[in-house]
């Protein structure tokens, strides 16, 4: 017998210890032939003063084994404890979370019995970065970061997991209608590697209408593939528009890391009486067994626990009388899985797993291209009289000169000088944007305007350098402007 597969595994919190042990032993029984690493991560750690909720012997058992099964942990409220969840993702640098969320009618309610969706998230980037500051006592910020790499990775995540899937179409969903930047890369990104694959559908939701369509026409979609926060949110939604929050596994995938989870939380309301549903953790832990190409144990799995819905046996979660034969405790679930291992569901349908080889994605750096200074924005943090535009907007334009002229001063996004300003609101940070007389300026002519900012007594709280790309603008046009 071949020498078994070692995995990191942590039982969690909550439900967690029951919905693992239950997800275990089918998984044994299944002959998946793996060998459990078992460490402790969650609220005890928590508590015992690491603020991570990680101790160091986690993180040399994940190093090791590179596969991680981790049932629900609880995040003690208050005391600044950081999610466990986004720590792993960002230092296992697991860019991929995959979502797929199917219908199981008519033993699952759901408004739509042919919905079978899968959503592929961006998880490291964007307002994730956790990056925020308060600029003045009026305003705070948080940072957006996208990058090329950063996108076509997970771009090209999806169209590798839809051909490896059969799956026939891509959705991107981005709001590049109003961040032409951010989300604009994002989508041109995915213009460029969707040509690579001329056999499955390429299409594109802004995100609103985009999530409208999760709730109210999933059987549109196929798979989607979306920014970090856009992500969060659409999984949630759909999840919930599947009838199946109990029932959802979820991946976080990443070059050398993998992390396999139930897409619910600890459930502490239910915590110790035995009732959970298994179904999510146990949809996580078939994922696994396909990334550890082992898709016949998946597919053996996945069949048992189809054949048990179908039979009625459910836990109280999805019981309804209409549907179900028998209500289970979640020991006795797993009983019911283990006893129907090697049948295959009559009604219930399922993809076949991918037999293919793992999916290696290769990013392309982006190529160095020329790049200019063309100005400067300086915000200010500005309240004084009255914060009125037609104040501050001659003091600022007095000290341009050596090359760079005031374009403008806005607040709150739109352009208030010169011109009147338009806005009947004003707060206290002020962009103020300088741009080359010429079409290019130096380092040392933006260091000079500061100065002449620091010299005349304005407060400078944050400036970001204009540049042009290969003579293409890099930054945003001003409302008005
Ligand atoms: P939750 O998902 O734990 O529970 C929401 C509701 O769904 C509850 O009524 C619960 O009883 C029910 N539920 C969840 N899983 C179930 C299952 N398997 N079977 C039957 N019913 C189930 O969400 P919450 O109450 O908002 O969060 C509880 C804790 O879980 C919090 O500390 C939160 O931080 C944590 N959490 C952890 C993760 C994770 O580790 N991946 C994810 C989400 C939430």
């Amino acid at each position: 017998m071949a020498a078994s597969r070692e995995i990191t595994v942590a039982y969690g919190d909550g439900i967690g210890p029951e919905i693992m042990d239950a997800t275990l032993r089918i998984l044994d029984a299944a002959g998946a032939n793996l060998k459990y690493d078992v460490i402790e991560i969650g609220e005890k750690v928590y508590r015992s003063g690491i603020p991570t909720g990680i101790p160091q012997e986690a993180w040399d058992s994940l190093r090791r084994t590179k596969v991680f099964l981790k049932a629900p942990i609880t995040t003690p409220q208050g005391g600044g404890y950081k999610s466990l969840n986004v720590t792993m993702r960002k230092a296992l640098s697991m860019y991929a979370n995959v979502r797929p969320v199917k219908a199981y009618a008519p033993y699952v309610q759901t408004p739509y019995p042919h919905m079978d969706v899968v959503i592929i998230r961006e998880n490291e980037e964007d307002l994730y970065a956790g990056i925020e500051y308060q600029l003045t006592a009026d305003t705070v910020q948080a940072n957006k970061l996208i990058s090329r790499p950063g996108c076509e990775r997970i771009v090209r995540y999806a169209f590798e997991y839809a051909k490896q899937y059969g799956r026939k179409k891509v959705t991107c969903m981005t709001k590049d209608n109003i961040m032409k930047q951010a989300d604009g890369l994002f989508h041109q990104v995915f213009d460029e590697v969707a040509k690579e694959y001329p056999d499955i559908e390429a299409d594109h939701k802004i995100i609103d209408i985009g999530s409208a369509l999760v709730a109210a026409r999933p059987d549109r979609l196929d798979v989607i593939v979306t920014l970090n926060l856009y992500g969060d949110i659409i999984s949630d939604i759909a999840a919930e528009v599947a009838g199946s929050v109990g029932l959802g596994g979820s991946s976080n995938i990443g070059e050398d890391f993998a992390m396999f989870e139930a897409i619910h939380g600890s459930a502490p309301d239910i915590s110790g009486q035995g009732i959970a549903n298994p179904s999510g953790l146990l949809g996580g832990a078939i994922m696994m067994l396909v990334h550890l190409g082992m898709p016949e144990v998946a597919e053996k799995v996945r069949n048992a626990w189809l054949k048990t819905l179908e039979d009625g046996i459910h836990t109280a979660d999805i019981y309804r009388p209409q549907v179900s034969t028998k209500k289970v405790s979640t020991s006795e679930f797993a009983d019911a899985v283990i006893e129907r291992m090697g049948q295959a569901p009559t009604r219930l349908t399922a993809r076949p797993y991918a037999k293919g080889q793992e999916m290696r994605i290769t990013v392309t750096r982006p190529a160095e291209v020329p790049k200019a200074i063309v100005g400067v924005d300086v915000y200010l943090d500005w309240h004084v009289d009255g914060r009125n535009a037609a104040v501050l907007g001659p003091q600022v334009e007095a000290l341009a000169g050596d090359g760079l002229r005031l374009h403008f001063v806005e607040n709150r996004g739109v352009k208030v000088y010169p011109g009147t300003a338009p806005l009947d609101f004003l707060n206290d940070l002020w962009r103020c944007r300088f741009v080359a007389d010429n079409g290019s300026a130096t380092a040392t002519q933006v260091a000079a305007l500061l100065g002449r900012f620091a010299d005349a007594g304005l407060d400078v709280v944050q400036t970001a350098t204009l540049y042009t790309f290969d003579g293409k603008r890099g930054y945003s046009l001003a409302q008005g402007e």
